[in-house]
């Protein structure tokens, strides 16, 4: 699936190693490899003397550990979260507690729509519904600290409340989940809406830095291009399930089936929530029927 985009997979540090990247930007790898996280979580520490960390990662106590370690003697004045999904927050208290930073993200955990009678949320990277920021950032704001400044950009789609966060002057953003180098990520409902997704994906493409920091694997350069790529990657996805269905009507295990080629079994069911994601946004575009609302086990045609 998706050889249309160049992906790039060469990632190679070791948990919970610290890695300057750049000047005044450093990063550690959390010991939590999987399917949806590639190597791991990265935590990123901004500044020096006086830092923002960023996704401070799972309650693993050894990345904890060496994430104080990697602080220690400088003054911790903020925790910036991208999003509330289980691999990247719920640290924050931990560091929270043992350095009296505050904690700064869009707000705690929602879905993006009303849950349907008997859903309810069903990835492995499952939403962390302890996490309530200290400070609620609004799209622009900006946290800033000696040498770094660094503003939040609203980017919802993977969850309604995902943040990137540019840091001012340098043409770096640091992307979470948004945008990787190895992989799209997943955007499945409830969670996660294609259509805030997509306009997400416009609104980065129109900004100008250059190289991203993502939540897992390496960073993404030549980012603007990169962007588009992944919004004709999508764009490719809905045309397939629409080319599907002018066959004739199908459930989801169906275009899952004949739309991913070659797919990790261990990807199926997250396969089958992303076109859910995609036949939610065509049908509010009218493209595509269901009798009543979106489910994973509607029946689908074209209008
Ligand atoms: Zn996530």
């Amino acid at each position: 699936m998706s050889e249309d985009i160049p992906f790039d997979k060469s990632f190679d540090l070791p948990p919970d190693r610290v890695e300057e990247v750049m000047p005044g930007v450093r990063r550690m790898l959390v010991s939590n490899p999987g399917p949806f996280t590639f190597k791991g979580t990265l935590s990123y520490v901004v500044g020096t003397g006086r830092v923002a960390i960023i996704d401070p990662g799972p309650i693993d106590e050894a990345h904890i550990a060496a994430l104080l370690d990697a602080v220690r003697g400088e003054t911790v004045s903020h925790i910036l979260v991208t999003h509330t999904h289980r691999d990247h927050s719920p640290a924050a208290a931990r560091i929270k507690a043992a350095t009296g930073a505050m904690t700064c993200g869009e707000g705690p955990h929602r879905a993006a729509r009303a849950l349907h009678v008997g859903e309810a949320p069903r990835l492995e990277a499952s939403a962390d519904r302890d996490f309530h920021p200290d400070v609620a950032l609004a799209d622009g704001e900006t946290v800033t600290g000696p040498g770094w400044a660094l503003e939040a950009v609203t980017t919802p789609g993977h969850t309604a409340n995902h943040m990137a966060f540019a840091l001012k002057d340098t043409g770096v953003l640091f992307s979470g989940d948004h945008v990787m180098a190895w992989s799209t990520p997943i955007v499945a409902p409830p969670d996660g809406a294609m259509s805030d997704y997509m306009a997400s994906l416009e609104k980065l493409g129109r900004r100008a830095e250059t190289m991203y920091f993502p939540g897992h694997g390496g960073a993404v350069r030549d980012a603007p291009r990169f962007v588009q790529q992944y919004i004709r990657h999508r764009r490719a996805r809905e045309a397939s399930i629409l080319k599907r269905l002018a066959v004739g009507e199908a459930d989801i295990p169906t275009l899952v089936g004949s739309i991913y080629i070659g797919l990790d079994p261990r990807l199926t069911k997250a396969a089958g929530l992303s076109v859910l994601a995609h036949l939610e946004d065509l049908t509010a575009r009218g493209l595509v029927v269901t009798q009543g609302t979106p489910s994973i086990e509607g029946r689908y045609r074209r209008s």
